[in-house]
């Protein structure tokens, strides 16, 4: 993306978030964590038929107002800051992350503040950002979406009786003629408050090869959104796309593959 972005470019040159110099040659656009209003902005820019457009037009006239350029959630770096904007972006949304790099900057030692993995939260975003990406990648041109939402009566295996056993299910699909990409989240509330638990899920399947499809999901140990080693729960081969997407958010080394 950040590709196309710079060739797309015309008018004046980048400036740096941080510092406000000129971008540069050796300084680039960095992709943080998406916020749920990040992901707002995506859905609206990629243009995708939806099936309830009331929400999208509401939306695609915010966007408008503010005009397309960047995604929200991106940033342009420098040289300087460049190399450091990669590292927070792996853990960190954009507000978060320029906070990190400017601490950085500033010469505070900034190694235990960057969290061991991603949150399953923050998967669960990272997910539906990459499903339009996803859908591409499976040979999709044209992509229609539709998403859900229910509550269900689905208590999660091993959780405590302190949380609610009715689960807030959210899915988001992308589909075309050749295959489908869904990602969905299931949370499970506290009966004194939200979220003890969150399951995030993507599912991927080509339209005329079922025996390509994969899916990726991960399920939040009770009363945490911390992913540890092994939590990953892998079904068939993911695509490289996917690939690249676990080993950038340091997810690769936690993947155990389960036949299917
Ligand atoms: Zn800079």
């Amino acid at each position: 993306m950040s590709e196309q972005r710079r060739t797309d470019q015309a008018g004046p040159p980048h400036r740096c978030a941080l510092c406000r110099t000129p971008v540069g040659e050796c300084g680039d656009a960095i992709e943080f964590v998406p916020r749920a209003v990040d992901l707002e902005w995506h859905d609206v820019t990629a243009g995708i038929p939806h099936s309830d457009d009331d929400d999208m037009d509401r939306l695609r006239t915010a966007v408008d107002a503010a005009g397309a350029g960047d995604a929200p959630d991106v940033a342009w770096l420098c040289a300087r800051h460049v190399a450091a904007g990669r590292v927070a972006a792996t853990r960190f949304d954009i507000d978060e992350g320029l906070h990190f790099v400017a601490l950085a900057d500033q010469g505070v030692d900034v190694t235990g503040r960057l969290p061991a993995a991603v949150r399953v939260d923050q998967w669960g975003r990272l997910l539906r950002r990459a499903m339009v990406d996803l859908a591409i990648e499976l040979g999709n041109l044209d992509l229609e979406r539709d998403d859900g939402a229910q509550e269900t009566y689905y208590p999660m295996a091993g959780s405590p009786d302190t949380i609610n056993p009715f689960t807030w299910t959210e899915s988001w699909v992308v589909a075309g003629d050749a295959g489908t990409v869904c990602v969905y989240t299931e949370r499970a509330d506290w009966y004194s408050g939200p979220v003890a638990r969150l399951e995030a899920v993507v599912m991927v399947t080509p339209g005329y090869d079922d025996a390509r499809r994969w899916e990726i999901g991960i399920l939040s140990d009770v009363g945490t959104m911390e992913v540890r080693p092994g939590m990953l729960r892998i079904e068939g081969e993911p695509s490289p796309y996917m690939r690249d997407m676990l080993a950038r958010y340091g997810l690769a080394s936690t993947a155990v593959g389960t036949p299917s």
